[in-house]
């Protein structure tokens, strides 16, 4: 038996590429944050996470510039040792203050914030409880946990009861949720999780990547819900609204001091390059200056929620500027991909096993630099496609 032979096996995506319906891994020639081209075909973009069109900003770009001057391109080395910058612990105190907490710390990437920290936290004799629907991320730091998994149906309050009765009254417990579900752009209810939380003795992080810069004035899920000081751990992304790369845990200082020093995540890897820690620094200056950016980027998800919902598309829970086109079948999808990929709209598939089959969606997400005829340009878009497979009446 070879080890190579399930790679020989693997031809499901070869039988995609050969059908003309591959959707993954397109390089774009240029990037304008709101349009792209590949090749010379122009497609308005609706499936990045640039919530607050910071990508283009000239004061974050010219950030990342001046840092890269000053530091180099790389650090070279973890933050445990020849890695850290001043600016590292810039950014750390700046969010700190912006997201309420008492400490924060910054990772290289989100992934690696989630993994590093559940899996430091989470001991021998631990149990994690997760949501079906949280990001890969932290299913991935649960595996990697010395502690047990338990997950919850999505959303379901009464089964999040279920499986916190059913643990050992003395042990400890961390509850992990997407603030903001990244396919279902629909948010954890935390005014009903927070007292479940404090019934049953669980700690409760949040994962706020796609909420950060988009609820409760740019802080979060728990500010969207008033309840800052009852969220144990908030985790946020700078991939997404702080438009670069890295990742945060923010939350009480000596349990910050404590991932701090456990964390593989963090102390067996590179640290933020100096030009990404600038960005997201210069992201969060223009996040707190420019509010606007926030109110215009919600405002298009409810114009955009409406607009599918009048076309007849059914776009879930969605509450927040994710919003998934939900068309319920993985080849139908991939065909309304390529019609609409033709017609300049630039979407995001997700197909089983990332959602179940019947869920299969276009997963759009919008930036609040998009233009009002851009928008316009995209429903009437997807109306065209809509009517011509058969998706809508
Ligand atoms: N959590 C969630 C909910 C995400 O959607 C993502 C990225 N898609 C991550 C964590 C990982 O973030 P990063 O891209 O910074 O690694």
């Amino acid at each position: 038996m070879d080890l190579f032979d399930k790679c020989r096996a693997f031809t499901q995506a070869k039988e995609i590429q050969a059908a003309g319906l591959y959707p993954y891994f397109i390089p774009l020639t240029d990037s304008e944050g709101t349009e792209v081209t590949v090749g010379n075909h122009r497609l308005i973009m609706i499936g990045s996470n640039n919530y607050l069109g910071l990508t283009m900003h000239p004061r974050v770009r010219q950030a990342a510039i001046e840092a890269t001057r000053r530091y180099g391109t790389s650090c070279t080395g973890s933050r445990f040792l020849n890695g850290t910058l001043e600016l590292h612990l810039e950014l750390e105190h700046r969010l700190a203050e912006f997201v309420g907490m008492e400490a924060v710390l910054v990772f290289s990437t989100g992934y690696q914030t989630n993994v590093g920290t559940i899996s430091a936290l989470v001991g021998r004799g631990d149990f994690v409880v997760t949501d079906k629907e949280d990001h890969a991320s932290i299913v991935d730091g649960c595996q990697m946990a010395f502690g047990e998994m338990r997950r919850f149906r999505h959303n379901d309050m009464a089964h999040l009861e279920r499986v916190l009765a059913g643990l050992p009254g003395d042990a400890g417990k961390l509850v992990v949720v997407d603030g903001v579900f990244s396919m279902g752009g629909d948010i954890a209810p935390l005014p009903e999780i927070v007292p479940l939380c404090r019934k049953y003795e669980a700690r409760l992080m949040v994962d706020d990547a796609h909420s950060v810069g988009v609820l409760g004035g740019g802080r979060g899920t728990a500010a969207h819900f008033g309840l800052t000081d009852q969220v144990d751990l908030t985790m946020g992304t700078f991939s997404k609204s702080f438009a670069s790369l890295g990742g945060f845990i923010a939350g009480a200082e000596d349990v910050i001091h404590y991932v701090q020093h456990n964390a593989r995540s963090l102390i067996f890897s590179a640290s933020m390059p100096p030009g990404n820690t600038a960005a997201a620094l210069a992201a969060l200056e223009v996040m707190q200056e420019e509010p606007e950016r926030i109110a215009r980027v919600n405002q298009i998800g409810e114009r955009m929620r409406a607009g599918f919902r009048r076309l007849g598309f059914n776009v879930g829970g969605s509450e927040t500027p994710i919003i998934p086109v939900i068309i319920g079948d993985d080849m139908r999808t991939f065909v309304a991909w390529k019609a609409l990929y033709e017609a300049g709209i630039y979407t995001n598939p997700v197909i089983s096993p990332a959602v179940p089959p019947e869920s299969a969606l276009l997963r759009t997400s919008y930036m609040a630099t998009h233009t009002d005829e851009q928008l316009d340009c995209v429903l009437a878009t997807f109306g065209e496609v809509g009517q011509a497979l058969g998706l809508i009446g």
